[in-house]
């Protein structure tokens, strides 16, 4: 098992990945990790996630509260968004939420991303479903996704973001990473005179891999 300040130097790597992808601009960004039921590692609100170290790295409870955190540093308001998910999901272990150009365009335009285009978003994600707009740092923003949980490990926020929760930090930010490349997909085949769309049938075969290859997290197809 992971030592907590190896989770924390993961943390700052992840931070360095967003940062340096252009997935987050400034300070923008926040992400969790879950280290048990009632401890939670945070990135700090008001710093750029591609400079952290692991002394910017805060701890807080199931309420997200503050357990733990270096003088001029608090935790993210958004923490609350990540606490809903830790809540109702208690298979995930880290939340990563980014403005990815191309997703948080879609999110703007208040465009979900369901449309079949390729086999690998159909497997891993499903699709990427638009939860209503909500006040950042109210509940509104936990309000909005709880009803996304059950069936979706990735949600556009409208007029925001993205969000992605997994088994591990790592695999949260590919899931972000593959939102992403969808969403940059779409847009440019929309460039092209729009995407084809995968056909019904075709698309429940790669369902019945998704059941076979018994993929950690939650997909509309695989309850
Ligand atoms: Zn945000």
């Amino acid at each position: 098992m992971k030592s907590e300040l190896e989770i924390k130097q993961e943390m700052c790597e992840i931070g360095r990945r967003v940062y340096n992808r252009g997935m987050v601009a400034a300070n923008d960004g926040n992400f969790s990790v879950k280290l048990s039921d009632d401890e939670f590692l945070c990135t700090p609100t008001g710093v750029s996630k591609g400079f952290m170290t692991p002394e910017f790295i805060c701890k807080v409870n199931a309420k997200g509260e503050v357990l733990e955190a270096n003088e001029g540093f608090r935790p993210s308001s958004e923490v609350k968004m990540h606490m809903r998910i830790y809540e109702k999901r208690p298979d995930v272990k880290a939340v990563v939420h980014a403005h990815p150009m191309y997703a948080t365009s879609f999110a703007i335009a208040g465009k979900p991303l369901m449309d079949p285009i390729m086999p690998e978003a159909v497997i891993s994600l499903g699709g990427v479903p638009l939860a209503k707009y909500g006040t950042p740092g109210t509940m509104e923003v936990p309000d909005s996704i709880e009803g996304f949980l059950d069936d979706y490990d990735a949600v556009l926020l409208e007029n925001h973001g993205a969000l992605t929760y997994s088994d591990s930090l790592l695999n949260a930010y590919y899931k972000m990473e593959s939102v992403e490349f969808y969403a940059r997909l779409m847009y440019q085949a929309q460039m092209l005179g729009g995407a084809k769309i995968i056909p019904p049938e075709k698309v429940e075969e790669l369902y019945e891999t998704r059941r076979r290859m018994n993929v950690v997290g939650r997909h509309p197809a695989v309850k």
